[in-house]
């Protein structure tokens, strides 16, 4: 089958001499002749095709050679089809489906581990053992053994698919990183009326959306570089930067007190909850300043080593919460993300229209990864690759 196939074993200390942007050249092709995945030796595992398939950070971290060093005992397939935000299509049935890429001890065939048994497969402690799937990292799209959403046919077993009926391409592609949004969205039990999210990319975006939703009275400012960043229900939007604490002191009555010695100056009367959705470390310190008193600063997303003055974690008591991916959620009544977010996808009023900015052939896939990861330079948020041409798209 076509594919952009990734292979990762080109040592790191070649890779080093090569600047990031031209590393992607040197690990990833589109190739005619990758093997097809293989169907899994055990029941409800399906052929599809992928109709639309996102570019994640992610995948432009693997194609720059810039993933977590920590992390790669959880992502050790040499060979990868990424691509893991995919709606693809069972030629069968000519059903359309969202897939959840997660891969726990369910699908690998595996009694549950702890955090399986708990409800909480997104933290399944065997992300880094095969099982039946062949499948060496915690979810779909960093393994070529059930193909990725960058190439012709991906595998994907039934508990994965949630069907989206008639939702067009542009919006059923958002499942995933959307339902990442909501499950951090759902990190935070609300105690209070205000929150901050830091940049204006899909899941930023995504995130404000879904607190909107989830609160409706809530005050939300997005903080980032981007034309679109108040289509998806935020009340303001501000330039990123440390003056960002002067900004809301004064939009909500709140006091700055300024340290000696650091130029951010820390927000009194602050803001209840911040989702970092970018994570260096000036978004960090943002947050940090942001925060009142036994607040909580959500990480979502990537990852990463960040030198960051963390005092006031300990000094105002604040809760730092990371998460990523989705599943099981205790306050839906145990219903999935991704089974919540379909829904929303599917009303028109929810309002992510604008995110999908470009979609590109398998063809042009290094000008959908160079554009991704231009990201507000190029005027682009989400970038999709279309890897099977005669689908049409649903609009
Ligand atoms: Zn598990």
């Amino acid at each position: 089958m076509r594919a952009v196939l990734a292979d990762l074993s080109v040592p790191r200390y070649l890779l080093s001499a090569v600047p990031a942007t031209r590393r992607a050249a040197r690990m990833l092709s589109l190739r005619d002749d990758v093997p097809e995945p293989a169907l899994p030796d055990a029941p409800g595992w399906l052929l599809l095709r992928p109709e639309l398939a996102g570019i994640c950070g992610s995948d432009v971290a693997v194609a720059r050679a810039r993933s977590s060093v920590v992390l790669s005992a959880f992502y050790a397939a040499r060979r990868q089809i990424l691509g893991h935000e995919i709606v693809a299509v069972d030629d069968a049935t000519g059903d359309r489906f969202a897939l959840d890429p997660v891969i726990s001890c369910v699908h690998r065939g595996f009694d549950p581990c702890r955090s399986c048994r708990d409800g909480h497969p997104y933290v399944c402690e065997r992300f880094d053992q095969p099982g039946v799937t062949g499948c060496q990292s915690p979810t779909q799209g960093f393994d070529a053994a059930l193909g990725g959403g960058w190439g012709e046919y991906v595998v994907a077993h039934r508990s994965q698919l949630h069907p989206v009926g008639a939702t067009p391409s542009r919006r059923a592609v958002l499942a995933e990183p959307a339902s990442i949004a909501l499950h951090a969205a759902l990190r935070w039990r609300r105690t209070g009326d205000r929150a901050v999210v830091i940049g204006p990319g899909t899941i930023g975006l995504l995130t404000v959306a879904a607190l909107r939703r989830l609160h409706p009275g809530l005050d939300i400012t997005v903080i980032g570089p981007g034309a679109q960043r108040e289509s998806t229900g935020a009340d303001r939007a501000l330039d990123s930067g440390p003056h960002v604490v002067e900004q809301l002191a004064e939009l909500h009555g709140g006091r700055v007190i300024r340290p000696r010695l650091t130029r951010t100056p820390i927000l009194e009367q602050g803001v209840d909850v911040v989702f970092d959705c970018v994570g260096y470390p000036q978004t960090i310190d943002v947050a940090l300043h942001l925060l009142r008193p036994t607040g909580m600063m959500v990480l979502v997303g990537g990852a990463g080593r960040q030198r960051v003055d963390w005092s006031l974690v300990w000094n105002r008591q604040l809760t730092v919460q990371g998460t990523v991916n989705s599943g099981p959620e205790e306050s839906l009544g145990g219903r999935t993300t991704m089974a919540q977010i379909v829904e929303w996808l599917a009303d028109p009023a929810y309002p992510v229209d604008g995110v999908v900015t470009h979609t590109f052939g398998l063809p042009e896939w290094r000008t959908g990864l160079d554009t991704a990861a231009a990201g507000p330079r190029a005027g682009a948020v989400k970038v999709a690759l279309r890897p099977n041409p005669d689908l049409p798209l649903v609009a």
